[in-house]
């Protein structure tokens, strides 16, 4: 099984209380590909500018991850972002979006990518998350990501694009500003009315909970002394649990399974700056704190 994943490849600028970086390698493909190499083959679409350095490709190859639908415009700038973190590091600030060879991006999927059966939208422009559905043929399982940015400047397009994927990932803000309700059952509730067979929350530190056919499933972030960026959490939480849900059959035990995967990867990602940390953890790594996560959840029976 294989996982294809469209979305941004940026460098950041972050200034967290524990520190700062510029032009650091970002954007929500990367972190989700790091994160879902460890399960699956993983091929992504993107574009670059000729500022990107080429080696972060052939490091993202090393891991196995196809990078052939990545283009690069030699003449134009990537996508920038900057974001500022408070003590609070639940919040954040964008400072800047530089959309860069964003602006005239067009994914184009490879051949080759087209029979991929497990599709992760990672988090851009909404239109062109469709434009991505429109190339492929029929995945057994599409997911979604997406932010406030475009909930407040694309609802009509997010719309259209919910009513064709199996999974909606977004944090509670969003999800309470996508569905204009004040619970967050209550929207769920009212997202997989629409169509969206499961929704799951991300709730940062809190951990996240996930509203399907079966039911609710909430779950804790792993309890960390130490978290220097949070930035990438989202994206490699959603790159686990897609990478896992690739390489397994869909069931409720595994969509179970892979949400420890995902906090399990994101646990390692806020840890350090930019993708430093999400790189060097290893598969095994990642399952034994997916491990340490379940053990935290045991509850005797009353
Ligand atoms: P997360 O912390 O999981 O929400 O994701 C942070 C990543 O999202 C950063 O690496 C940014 O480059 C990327 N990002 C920020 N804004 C956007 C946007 N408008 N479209 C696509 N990617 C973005």
């Amino acid at each position: 099984m294989s996982l294809l994943i469209v979305g941004s490849i940026a460098l950041d600028t972050l200034k967290t209380p524990h520190g700062d970086v510029n032009d650091a390698i970002g954007g929500s493909t990367v972190y989700a590909a790091y994160a879902a190499a460890h399960f699956t083959k993983t091929s992504i679409v993107g574009v670059v500018g000729g500022d990107f350095p080429k080696r972060e490709l052939g490091e993202l190859e090393k891991r196995g991850v196809d990078t052939k639908g990545v283009e690069t415009v030699s003449g134009g700038q990537t996508f920038r972002w900057g974001g500022k973190y408070f003590d609070d590091m639940n919040r954040r600030e964008t400072l800047f979006t530089e959309l860069g060879v964003f602006a005239e991006f067009s994914p184009k999927i490879p051949e080759s990518y087209k029979k991929i059966q497990t599709v992760f939208l990672a988090n851009i422009d909404p239109d062109l998350q469709l434009d991505v559905l429109s190339q492929v043929g029929k995945p057994r399982l599409v997911v979604c990501d997406t932010m406030n940015l475009w909930i407040d400047i694309k609802r009509q397009s997010l719309q259209k694009l919910l009513k064709k994927i199996d999974a909606l990932l977004l944090n509670d803000e969003e999800a309470l500003m996508l569905s204009e309700e004040k619970s967050l059952v209550e929207a769920a509730n009212k997202l997989r009315k629409g169509g969206i067979e499961r929704v799951i929350v991300k709730k940062g530190e809190h951990g996240s909970i996930m509203f399907g056919p079966e039911g609710v499933f909430a779950l804790p972030a792993l309890p960390l002394s130490k978290v220097k960026d949070p930035t990438g959490a989202g994206d490699s939480f959603a790159g686990g649990m897609v990478g896992y849900l690739a390489s397994h059959p869909m069931n409720p035990a595994n969509w179970r399974r892979a949400l420890a995967v995902g906090t399990a990867t994101a646990s390692f990602c806020v840890e350090d700056f930019s993708i430093r940390k999400v790189r060097k953890a290893t598969r095994e790594e990642v399952l034994e704190r997916a491990r340490q996560l379940r053990d935290l959840t045991q509850i005797p029976k009353f």
